[in-house]
């Protein structure tokens, strides 16, 4: 599995934004963006970002919105072919697509800390969707997905204290249940409202479309 490496907190500080890609320190004072706003490297403190040119202003937010889901460029452009032979908004699409990655829905679920630490429940084996184990990140829950753990006390302890220390709400288009072993239901597909960062999807379209 291909995945983003380096130092995440860079990536904030690059985009202007709080991507919250570290779990529960992105909501600390020790969060590298709430002390240091300044674009990274050398000469970030001196860089404008309002001499942005107009490439720039839409690669930043593809860019954003790769890093925000550690998505890679293949992948993302897999979904962008998915979101424009869909019917509908490309950039509405686009974005319920990647809402709808399992690594995502086990992150909004508060089954894991962050994307990457619910992409590594995932890879190791311990998550089941409709009670079949799942080990792949990008696979693509739909409505009526039932979202839940392997039996195993660790894990199960280990995601229900996850869940007591998260900020985060579960978004409208999930529930939870958090009997003996706490799972999530897909309730329909996310649309724009569900979306937990603030993008700007026709400027991704325009980019991609060129
Ligand atoms: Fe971004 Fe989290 Fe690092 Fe803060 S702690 S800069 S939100 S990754």
């Amino acid at each position: 599995m291909a995945r983003i490496l380096g130092a995440v907190c860079r990536k904030c500080r690059r985009e202007g934004m709080k991507l919250f890609l570290k779990g529960i320190r992105c909501n600390t004072e020790r969060c590298a963006f709430s002390r240091r706003q300044t674009p990274p490297g050398m000469h970030g403190a001196q860089s404008k970002r309002s001499k942005m040119t107009d490439y720039g202003i839409h690669l930043r937010e593809k860019q954003k919105v790769k890093n925000f889901y550690g998505v890679l460029e293949k992948q993302f452009r897999k979904y962008f072919d998915l979101a424009e032979r869909a019917s509908g908004n490309t950039g509405t699409n686009l974005m319920s697509i990647l809402e709808t990655r399992l690594d995502n829905i086990v992150y909004r679920l508060g089954f894991g800390a962050s994307r990457a630490q619910s992409r590594q429940l995932i890879s190791h084996g311990h998550i089941l969707v409709n009670n079949v184990r799942v080990n792949i990140a990008s696979y693509l829950v739909r409505p009526g997905d039932v979202v839940s753990l392997k039996n195993r006390k660790n894990i199960i302890d280990l995601v229900k204290a996850t869940i007591q220390e998260a900020v985060q709400q579960v978004p409208e288009f999930l529930v939870r249940t958090e009997d003996d072993i706490p799972q999530g239901v897909v309730l329909r597909k996310p649309v724009q409202e569900d979306v937990s960062i603030i993008v700007q999807p026709q400027l991704i379209v325009e980019l991609c479309s060129k």
